[in-house]
């Protein structure tokens, strides 16, 4: 079977809308989401709606929580938590409801999935060897996917300890006996320098996963959040992948 891995959405349908089509068009039957589908982009309700009409399974992040009102947003940069406002007077009640029912951990077969780390799902950035220790510390599948950061990252525990990698785009790593953890990076904030939505295909057959970056709108998604009145920074960052 093949799934792809995706993250920090951000309310950013057209980049989503981008990211199905060609994880489709290379085979994908399902989707798993790290959360952080809301804030800070300008469709909220869309993507919400489009990923629930694939069928995709997502765990919920600290920006969906900050969007239904069961966090605060005084953790929030203030450009945040001004979006994280917006989103939360612009939710549709469905919307609402399904943020409202994620959990912060999903497991799927041999994956289990959460937003920040299996130890600190909502809050903790997987970049660090200690909060991958901890992470792996709290996996009980081969197989783990978080998101948070928006940059792409594959992290193996091995006998030498805990060794990080970044992926190159449309090359396979395997996938091995685990633990693993992958990050996709991210569909609808890339914070990597490359602007093109980040996401990764498994292909649980041949025991691969490849991350791959998808070209879209850019400029669409920006008018959209100038009409919405978001903050022109969130807009602009958009276009240099920061
Ligand atoms: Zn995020």
């Amino acid at each position: 079977m093949r799934v792809a891995l995706i993250s920090d959405v951000h309310a950013n349908l057209v980049a989503l809308e981008a990211v199905v089509a060609d994880a489709e068009g290379r085979g994908a039957e399902a989707i798993w989401n790290m959360g952080d589908t809301v804030g800070y982009g300008p469709d909220p309700n869309g993507v919400v709606a489009r990923l629930a009409e694939a069928g995709a399974v997502s765990v919920l992040g600290n920006h969906d929580a900050a969007a239904t009102g069961v966090i605060g947003t005084e953790w929030f940069n203030s450009l945040a938590a001004e979006a994280a406002e917006w989103t939360r007077a612009h939710l549709e009640p469905e919307t609402a409801a399904t943020l409202a029912g994620l959990g912060e951990v999903a497991r799927e077969g041999e994956w289990s999935l959460a937003h920040g780390t299996l130890r600190q799902p909502l809050w903790e950035y997987l970049i660090t060897e200690e909060a991958a220790a901890g992470h792996f510390e709290m996996q009980e599948t081969p197989y783990s996917a978080v998101g948070h950061t928006h940059v792409p990252l594959l992290v193996r525990r091995g006998t030498a300890g805990v060794e990080g990698e970044t992926p190159v785009a449309g090359e396979g790593a395997e996938l091995g006996e685990g633990p693993l953890c992958v990050n996709p990076g991210s569909v609808g904030q890339p914070r990597d320098g490359d602007p093109r939505s980040s996401y990764a295909l498994v292909d649980t057959g041949a025991g691969t996963v490849t991350h791959h970056r998808v070209a879209y709108d850019i400029g669409e998604t920006q008018r959209r959040m100038e009409e919405a009145g978001l903050p022109r920074a969130l807009a602009e960052r958009l276009r240099f992948g920061r």
